[in-house]
């Protein structure tokens, strides 16, 4: 398998190595392989200083054949369109195994959301609308909040759609604020989800949660809440998370032996996930190297960062002890590092599984606003554990039905129901 970490090369190996499996023809993987659509814009923002400044953005469609194109919008200054194209990718199966009405889609604007003020921030995502107004959209193409953008900069998105098709139109963009056409639970969505699919993996491997630990990569919103869930949904313990630490542009993991109290880290940390230093160690946390998290004792490997965070050198820290890979950030093991964790029998839950209660939460989301009609938040994550439950026991079904590891399992599931979808589209 290839040893690269550019993102669209490993959604594409990921993709091709199970389409070798699947003996999938040639033409559908020539349209499965590539997005359909790619839009690259420049984007030019009037900055609080009075000048203007043009920012590089993308919105990638990879399929919509089993309806609206949706994802997330990145804002990261190390955006790239090879980056944005693999989450795309990553988002047509990951709504596929999900089995929700979606197709895939992402966005990125190269950016550090840290150096913007309020009224930048808000002039730039509202610039972005315009420009894509006629491809994006409820029945087009749905974005949502990802790395560095808010809940504030979908409900400015929301309302610029609605004032240039001039009409309220709350379901063109998800993960909206509460009282602005959000849905209760969305927050927690992506973190919850992560520890639904822990319940389960758990559960088939015969391992009692109360007993577990956990270590996790990141502190931004999966990491907060998979870290929550893990203690007070199973019964665990975390024993680290990591944030990036934006004012020394570095890594730290910070650990506590005894168990994190990830509520209390949560409220000392700035918007953009970066932890207060002095208030931990106040607190009794020792602070480690950033890459620390990964080679602790723990049962639970919970990489919530960003993608190709365990490849061919950080695979080999991995400790013995550890027996689930939970995979809340997108893409964060490379196809390289994949075949050592199989080798030594560690069960992954892949991550377009095991982050998807984000989009399925989005998707809960849009239902309501089409509805005018809002669930209460109890209503929302039962549904929510009773759609990723479902979705953990499609793939652990093909997985022990067709004997492959749960990436290539969820691969499965998600190909086959994209391919019936076109196929009865007329598409091949
Ligand atoms: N950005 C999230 C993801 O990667 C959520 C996408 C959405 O809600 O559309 O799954």
């Amino acid at each position: 398998m290839s040893g690269s970490t550019n993102a669209f090369e490993m959604a594409q190996a990921q993709f091709d190595h199970v389409a070798d499996q699947l003996g999938l023809d040639e033409q559908v993987r020539e349209i499965l392989r590539w997005p359909a659509r790619e839009f690259i814009i420049r984007i030019p923002v009037r900055m609080d200083d009075g000048k203007i400044k043009v920012f590089q953005g993308f919105r990638v469609q990879h399929n919509d054949a089993r309806g609206p194109n949706k994802g997330g919008i990145r804002f990261h200054p190390a955006e790239t369109v090879d980056t944005v194209r693999a989450l795309a990718m990553w988002m047509t199966w990951k709504c596929a195994v999900a089995d929700i009405p979606l197709g895939g889609g992402k966005g990125g604007i190269i950016v550090d959301p840290a150096t913007l003020s309020n009224g930048e921030k808000e002039r730039l995502v509202r610039a972005y609308i315009r420009i894509l107004v006629r491809n994006v959209g409820p029945r087009q193409d749905v974005p949502a909040p990802d790395v560095g953008t808010t809940a504030q900069m979908m409900g400015w998105m929301m309302d610029e759609y609605s004032r240039l098709v001039g009409q309220y139109t709350p379901g063109a963009i998800t993960g909206k604020p509460l009282g602005g056409g959000g849905s209760q639970g969305r927050t927690e969505a992506t973190g919850y989800g992560v520890i639904y699919c822990v319940r389960e993996a758990m559960k088939h491997l015969g391992i009692d949660p109360k007993t577990t630990t956990a270590a996790v990569q990141g502190f931004g919103n999966v990491a907060q809440y998979a870290s929550i869930g893990f203690i007070e949904q199973l019964g665990g313990k975390v024993i680290c998370v990591s944030c990036w630490d934006r004012n020394d542009k570095t890594a730290y993991t910070f650990t506590k032996a005894e168990g994190i109290d990830p509520r209390f880290l949560k409220g000392i940390t700035d918007q953009y996930g970066t932890i207060d230093k002095e208030k931990a160690k106040a607190a009794g946390y020792a602070i480690e190297d950033g890459g620390a998290w990964i080679s602790k004792k723990v049962d639970v490997l919970i990489p919530a960062a960003l993608e190709g965070q365990i490849n061919g050198d950080t695979v080999k820290l991995i400790n013995s002890a550890v027996k689930i890979i939970a995979e809340g950030a997108n893409g964060p093991t490379t196809p390289e590092a994949d075949v050592v964790i199989n080798q030594r029998g560690i069960f992954l839950i892949p991550d377009f599984l095991c982050n998807s209660g984000g989009v399925t939460c989005s998707y809960f989301e849009s239902v309501q606003n089409d509805q005018n009609f809002y669930w209460t938040k109890d209503e929302v994550l039962v549904k929510l554990d009773h759609t990723m439950t479902q979705a953990f026991d499609s793939v652990l079904g093909m997985s022990l039905d067709k004997k492959v590891v749960m990436r290539d399992a969820a691969y499965m599931v998600a190909i086959a129901k994209v391919v019936k979808a076109m196929e009865l589209r007329g598409w091949i």
